[in-house]
């Protein structure tokens, strides 16, 4: 079976692995030059890396990794709302593992050995005449397959040439990326300020902590270039010693900044004739339950059960297969992530007040139902 991998991140790595684990060798393409891209961090959940002890890469994994023992809400002004362990789940499932994306990318990708990877590469248009698909890349070279995932992300570009614009929900607020060094912030704690207008949320992983510093895309929050440091500094004043010390570390206005804007996607159909989508290309995930990753691995996990039981001629059965056992799951925790972005992401004083005498009486589970559910569910 020939097989295009669109898109060498977390699910498209997954896929390529474990297919080749189980004799199929795809072809990679990747738009970025290397892996050190988007540098974000990420928390993990068994859900997610579970498929790291099959491919033997899990003991490496675990040792590079943070696990996260307790998950704490700040106000706006610093003050403890609420202080979560994480060990009634760590006991059961496996503990949270806190990494960075580069990190994951880079270990799945030591266990591809010869792999067909391109770098610097994007398709340009997809057609699908028969049993075939025929692809053009961006260096006007054409190819045919059996199969094209299209694993390139929440702004998919294979979404978009096959099945075109579909419905993305919008929070309206967004978010600067930066590391401070992991010895400044609690170590085994996501610490997230839930502020009136603000969030400032602190990701402990091995290589420092990553900081999400996100507010209503409004005036000139977005704007990169002069001015930047002391807007964002202005912006997370006074919201506690612990940011204090996170916005001390801001990196200089000529360094370039991560900003993402916090939108997801649900993509209405997964899969038509031989092209199929993976991970947040299908459902993209606001990082609000730090859920995406764990879906895309696990959705990675289940194409390649599917595709390691048919053939050619039946291909399109076993995506149908795929999709059946993905898509409620998916759209469930997506709407975790959505319901808790509604609590994160308040502007008003008086709400965010009553929001957070309200967090007070939440378990972990009831804040993330779907997710919480999902530990027990078969895939
Ligand atoms: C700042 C931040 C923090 C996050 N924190 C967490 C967290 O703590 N826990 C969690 O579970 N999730 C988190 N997420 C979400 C998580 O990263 C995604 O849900 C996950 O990476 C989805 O995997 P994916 O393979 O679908 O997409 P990605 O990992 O985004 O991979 C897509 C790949 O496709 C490539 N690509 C894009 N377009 C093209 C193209 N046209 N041609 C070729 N290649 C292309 C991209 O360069 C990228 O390498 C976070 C995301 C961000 C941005």
């Amino acid at each position: 079976m020939r097989i295009l991998i669109v898109g060498s991140g977390i699910g498209g790595m997954t896929l390529a692995a474990l297919l080749k684990q189980r004799g199929l060798q795809a072809t990679l393409i990747e738009r970025a030059a290397n892996f050190d891209h988007a540098g974000y961090m990420l928390g993990l959940w068994p859900l997610g890396y579970r498929v790291l002890h099959g491919l033997g890469l899990y003991d490496q994994f675990a040792a590079a990794s943070i696990e996260c023992k307790h998950y704490e809400v700040r106000d706006n002004h610093g003050t403890l709302v609420k202080n979560w362990s994480m060990q009634p789940i760590a006991d059961r499932f496996g503990p949270n593992l806190s990494c960075t994306r580069p990190q994951l990318v880079k270990l799945l990708h030591s266990s591809l050995g010869e792999t067909d990877l391109r770098f610097n590469t994007t398709l340009e248009s997809i057609h699908q005449a028969g049993e075939e698909v025929d692809v053009t890349f961006n260096d006007g070279t054409r190819e045919t397959f059996d199969l094209v995932v299209g694993a390139d992300g929440l702004h998919s570009k294979v979404r978009s040439l096959v099945f075109g614009e579909q419905p993305y929900y919008h929070t309206n607020w967004g978010g600067w990326v930066w590391w401070v060094d992991v010895n400044a912030v609690p170590k085994e704690t996501f610490v997230e300020h839930w502020g009136a207008g603000r969030f400032f949320g602190i990701y402990p992983t091995c290589d420092g902590a990553g900081i999400y510093a996100g507010a209503p895309v409004e005036g000139d929050f977005a704007e990169p270039g002069p001015g930047r440091r002391d807007r964002i500094r202005a912006q997370f004043a006074s919201m506690g010693e612990l940011v204090d010390t996170c916005l001390a570390a801001l990196p200089d206005d000529s360094e370039d900044l991560f900003f993402w804007k916090l939108s997801d996607v649900r993509a209405k159909e997964w899969t038509r004739g031989r092209v199929v989508l993976l991970g947040d290309a299908a459902a993209g995930f606001l990082p609000t339950a730090g859920i995406g990753a764990s879906m895309a691995m696990e959705s990675a996990a289940v194409l390649a059960d599917e595709l390691s039981r048919t053939n050619n001629p039946f291909l399109e059965h076993a995506l149908s297969l795929y999709v059946k056992r993905r898509k409620h799951r998916v759209e469930s925790t997506q709407n975790d992530s959505r319901h808790l972005a509604k609590m994160m992401f308040i502007k008003s004083a008086t709400v965010a007040h009553i929001r957070d005498v309200a967090t007070k009486f939440y378990s972990l589970e009831q804040l993330a139902s779907s997710i919480a559910k999902a530990f027990d569910e078969p895939i």
